[in-house]
């Protein structure tokens, strides 16, 4: 065990912001999970376990503990017959590598979530979806250290409490388990409509009329890369806010303002959510660029906050507050911050 001491965290979140962490060490098998956790426990010092960064704001106090960077890599298909394939990868994979594999290999169930940054490991923690299919869906089992217990452990999908952009990962259980790898139950065909607008409209353009895993990609590559910066070349972290759902009576008061106001269903009736981007946009917050903290918010996704220039965690906080302040003075509905606040 040598971990890297009084490490610059800025450089370990998409967003280029933070303090220091006392201790580092980048993790490539799950053999180094228990000694590590011993090494921090021996000395009482907090543990914390990140993938890509491209989730995370490091508060401007850094980390007073050892931050293990998962770096444990797997690919493992494993069929069970002709349609049904089990594959198994291990948590610091590149997310978008994985999707890419298992595309190439002809498989369905994971391709809409192309192009999100970030480790495989990462992806259960929200619950991470996109265009209709999120990680639940396919989600078999997870293999975890569980601090608590000093052992790995296999969770099972149905125990991991998954929600819309939740599970017990960011919840009851939140930092307990260091995720190790995934198992995902991923099926030979071909997705099928009916597909969100973007995509669908993408297939119209392209006159695609044969869906693919291939090329369901494609149509989600191109839509992401139209419109959200590349966290290897401006700072960001996705979008920055999640989108509130509110009860209908909410929707139906907004509505006499704002006919236009998008609303979707939700699993429960008495709820709608409303796209965050929706607000910001409405509010005039599109490619807006704040002089005093040096953020901006992305010109054709307002919900992607960008570090063009700020000196600190605390610039960017700032700005997200003015947002939520003007989000909730035009439509009374208080904005919660997606990425997580660490530690
Ligand atoms: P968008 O396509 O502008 O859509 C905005 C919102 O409308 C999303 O909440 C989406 O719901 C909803 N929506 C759009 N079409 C829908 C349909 N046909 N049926 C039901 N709901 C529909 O969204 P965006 O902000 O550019 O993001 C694109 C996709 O990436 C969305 O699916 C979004 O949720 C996802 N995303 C996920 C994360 C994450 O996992 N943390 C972060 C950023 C974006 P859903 O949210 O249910 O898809």
């Amino acid at each position: 065990m040598n971990p890297q001491q009084n490490v610059n965290l800025a450089d370990y979140s998409t967003m280029g912001l933070g303090g220091a962490a006392a201790y580092l060490l980048e993790i490539h098998e799950r053999g180094d999970i228990q000694p590590a956790v011993q090494w921090a426990q021996e000395r009482q010092l907090p543990i914390l376990m990140i993938g890509g960064g491209s989730n995370i704001i490091w508060r401007d106090e850094g980390f007073p503990g050892l931050v293990l960077v998962n770096k444990i890599k797997r690919f493992e298909m494993q069929a069970e017959d002709e349609a049904n394939v089990y594959l198994t990868v291990g948590a610091g994979e590149e997310w978008d590598s994985v999707v890419e594999r298992s595309v190439q290999a002809g498989l369905t169930g994971i391709e809409a979530l192309s192009l999100i940054p970030g480790t495989a490991g990462a992806t259960p923690v929200q619950n991470v979806g996109a265009y209709g299919q999120d990680i639940s869906q396919t989600l078999v089992t997870i293999e975890a250290y569980d601090t608590q217990a000093g052992q790995l452990v296999t969770i099972p999908a149905g125990d991991c409490a998954f929600g819309y952009r939740t599970s017990r990962f960011k919840t009851t259980d939140r930092h307990r388990f260091l995720i190790s790898s995934i198992t995902l139950h991923l099926t030979r065909g071909n997705p099928g409509p009916p597909f969100y607008r973007a995509v669908q409209s993408y297939f119209d353009e392209h006159d695609i009329k044969k869906y693919s895993p291939a090329g369901l990609r494609e149509a989600v590559l191109a839509i992401r890369n139209a419109k959200l910066p590349d966290p290897a070349v401006v700072h960001n972290t996705g979008s920055f806010f999640a989108n509130p759902i509110v009860d209908e009576g909410v929707v139906a008061q907004l509505r006499d303002r704002f006919p236009a106001m998008p609303a979707w269903e939700t699993d429960d009736p008495h709820k709608r959510k409303i796209p965050a981007a929706w607000l910001l946009d409405t509010a005039g917050l599109k490619g807006v660029k704040d002089s005093q903290t040096g953020m901006a918010t992305w010109p054709t996704q307002p919900l992607v906050l960008v570090n063009e220039r700020a000196a600190s965690t605390a610039d960017l906080l700032a700005f997200k507050q003015k947002i939520i302040t003007l989000v909730q003075k035009k439509f009374g509905i208080t904005l919660e911050q997606e990425p997580e606040l660490l530690p």
